[in-house]
C-alpha cells in the first residue's frame, strides 16, 4: 500500500525481498520519509541512492546555486543515514542504467521512489517500471512525499484538476493529509554496493554570493526557528519587503528537506491566524502541482492562450510580433536590463538585484518584476521564467512556471490583464524605502519614500546617484499591453 492509502503502482511480482533500493529525488530527508520507511519494513537491508542524472544536465535545468543547495542536502542526508548506521550511494550518469545496475549489485528486488508531477517525472516513472518489468523486479510509487495532498486526490465534477485556487483551497483543507512518520533509528546498507563521491558545493564556481546553505538540518533548524518566532505574524507582515518576515523554507521544500505534510500538521496545530495564512501558501504550492501533474505541457506553453504576441529577444519564442517589429536588439537590451536591475524603478532593480545576490526574491518581488517584464515590457514569460529558473535556489517546475503564467495572465488568474504599477507596488510594500536602499547602493542616501521616484529628484542630485533613468514610460507601457490585448 502507498500512504495515502491507495495500492501502490508495482510492475511486476517477486519473491519476498532482503534489500530493498530507495531512489531519492526531490525528497532529501530521513524525517516523514514513506518510501524508505516502506522499504525497511519489507526489507532487512536498504540501499538510498541518488542519481545524479545525465538527462537533467544536459536539458542545463540546474544552475550553479541549485547545484551548490543539492550537495549540501546529500552531504547532509549522507550524515544523518551514518547516524543511523547506513550510508548515501550517489551515481551519475543515465538514471534508470544507474538504478537497474545499483538493484543487481544489492541484488534487491524492489524499488521505492516518491511520486513526481513533471513531465520528466512520468517519464522517469515510466521508463522506470518498464526496464524493472524486464528485469523482474517491483517499483512502488509512494504519494504525498512532495505535496501534502497528492495531485488528483481532489479534484471538481468533470475535470481531472482544478483550475481555480479559491475551491481548491476550500477541498484541500477539507481533506487532511495523512499522518506524520518519524524518522528511522537505524538504516542498514549493504557494504559491497559501490558509490561515487559526493559532490561538492566548493567544486562549484557561479554561485550567488548570499546563498543559503542546504540539507535537512538546516531546514529543521529555520523551520524550528520559524515556528518560534515568525509564524504567528505571517499573515500581517508576509509582503512587508524589508522585513524578511517570511519563511525562506522554498529552498528546502523544493529540494524535500522538510516534509509538506509535516508542516502543514505542526502548522496547524498551533492554530493562530499567521500560521492559518501559512498553510494556504502551502496550499498554494499543491495548487500548481495538481495543475502541472494534469497539464505537463504548461511547463512551457501557456496553460490559457490570451492570443498574446510577446515580444522576445529569442526569435523562436515569436519573432513576428508587431510590437517587437525591427527592435530584436531593443528586446535583448530591455530584458537585459530587467535582469541585471537597470530598468529605472528601483522597487524593480532591488528585487532583481536580490535575486541575482541571494539566488532568492521575496515573493512580492517575483509578483511585480514578474508584471513588469510581461506587461510593461510586454516580454514572453518564457524569458523570464528561464531567468528565475537559472538563478532561483528553490526554482521549481511548477511554481516557477505556473507562477509565471498567472503574472502574465496566461494561467490560472481570474484577473488576467491586471498590471503591477512599480511606484505603487514600492511606496505600498516598502514604504519608508529601506528594501531599495538595502539593494540599490546608488540611492542609499535618497530618505523615505522619496527613493520609490528618484525622477523626482533634483538633476544635480540624480546625476551624482548616477541611478539609470526609467527604460520606459509606465503609460507607454501600458498602451502597448492594452492595444495587444485588444483592451482598446
Ligand atoms: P513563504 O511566504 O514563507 O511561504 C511558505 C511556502 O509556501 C513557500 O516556501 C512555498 O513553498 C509556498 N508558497 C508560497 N507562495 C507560493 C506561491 N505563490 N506559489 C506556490 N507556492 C507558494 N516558489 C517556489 O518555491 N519556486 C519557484 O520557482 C517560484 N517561482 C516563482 C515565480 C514567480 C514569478 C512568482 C510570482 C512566485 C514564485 N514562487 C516560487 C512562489 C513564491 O514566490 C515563493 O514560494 C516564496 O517567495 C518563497 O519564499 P518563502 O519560502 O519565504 O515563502
Amino acid at each position: 500500500m502507498n500512504t495515502s492509502g491507495k495500492p501502490s503502482r508495482v510492475a511486476s511480482a517477486k519473491a519476498s525481498p532482503h534489500t530493498s533500493v530507495v531512489l531519492f529525488t526531490s525528497d532529501l530527508r530521513v524525517h516523514d520519509h514513506p518510501p524508505l520507511r516502506a522499504a525497511l519494513a519489507g526489507a532487512d537491508a536498504v540501499v538510498p541512492l541518488f542519481v545524479l542524472d545525465r538527462a537533467i544536465e544536459d536539458i542545463g535545468f540546474a544552475g550553479p546555486n541549485r547545484k551548490a543547495f543539492l550537495a549540501d542536502c546529500l552531504a547532509d542526508l549522507d550524515r544523518r543515514l551514518r547516524d543511523r548506521g547506513g550510508r548515501l550511494v550517489v551515481r551519475g550518469g543515465d538514471l534508470v542504467e544507474q538504478v537497474r545496475a545499483v538493484m543487481a549489485e544489492a541484488d534487491a528486488p524492489d524499488l521505492h521512489l516518491a511520486a513526481g508531477v513533471s513531465r520528466y517525472a512520468h517519464d522517469r516513472e515510466r521508463r522506470l517500471r518498464e526496464a524493472l518489468a524486464a528485469d523482474g523486479r517491483r517499483l512502488h510509487v509512494h504519494d504525498a512525499v512532495i505535496t501534502a495532498v497528492p495531485p488528483g486526490e481532489v479534484t471538481p465534477a468533470g475535470s481531472d484538476h482544478f483550475a481555480v485556487f479559491g475551491p481548491y483551497f476550500r477541498r484541500w483543507s477539507g481533506c487532511g493529509p495523512r499522518a506524520v512518520l518519524g524518522a528511522p533509528r537505524a538504516v542498514r546498507v549493504p557494504d559491497h554496493v559501490r558509490s561515487h563521491p559526493l559532490p561538492a558545493r566548493e567544486d562549484l564556481t557561479g554561485l550567488s554570493p548570499g546563498l543559503a546553505r542546504g540539507g535537512e538540518s538546516e531546514g529543521r533548524a529555520r523551520w524550528n526557528a520559524w515556528l518560534r518566532d515568525g509564524i504567528d505574524r505571517y499573515g500581517e507582515r508576509h509582503d512587508a519587503l524589508a522585513d524578511d518576515a517570511t519563511s525562506k523554507l522554498s529552498p528546502h521544500l523544493h529540494f524535500g528537506t522538510l516534509s509538506p505534510v509535516e508542516l502543514v500538521h505542526r502548522a496547524r496545530a498551533r492554530a493562530t491566524p499567521g500560521a492559518e495564512d501559512f498553510v494556504r501558501q502551502l496550499c498554494w504550492r499543491d495548487f500548481h502541482h495538481q495543475v502541472l501533474a494534469a497539464r505537463p505541457r504548461a511547463a512551457t506553453a501557456d496553460y490559457r492562450t490570451r492570443g498574446d504576441r510577446w515580444r522576445s529577444p529569442d526569435p523562436a519564442d515569436s519573432a513576428d510580433s508587431p510590437d517587437s517589429a525591427g527592435s530584436a536588439d531593443s528586446v535583448a537590451e530591455d530584458v537585459r536590463a530587467w535582469q541585471e536591475g537597470r530598468t529605472g524603478y528601483p522597487i524593480v532593480d532591488a528585487a532583481m538585484r536580490q535575486l541575482l545576490h541571494e539566488g532568492w526574491m521575496h515573493n512580492r518581488g517575483r509578483l511585480l518584476t514578474a508584471s513588469f517584464l510581461t506587461k510593461t515590457l510586454y516580454v514572453d514569460w518564457r524569458v523570464g521564467a528561464r531567468h528565475f529558473q537559472r538563478l532561483l535556489v528553490d526554482g521549481d517546475l511548477a511554481n516557477n512556471q505556473l507562477n509565471w503564467q498567472w503574472m502574465a495572465g496566461t494561467g490560472t488568474d481570474s484577473r488576467p490583464n491586471r498590471v503591477l504599477n512599480p511606484v505603487l507596488q514600492g511606496k505600498r510594500y516598502d514604504p519608508d524605502g529601506a528594501y531599495v536602499r538595502r539593494w540599490v547602493p546608488e540611492l542609499r542616501e535618497v530618505r523615505g519614500a522619496a527613493v520609490h521616484e528618484p525622477w523626482k529628484l533634483p538633476s544635480e542630485e540624480r546625476a551624482r546617484h548616477g541611478y539609470p533613468e526609467p527604460l520606459l514610460e509606465l503609460a507607454e507601457g501600458l498602451r502597448r499591453f492594452k492595444r495587444a490585448r485588444g483592451l482598446g
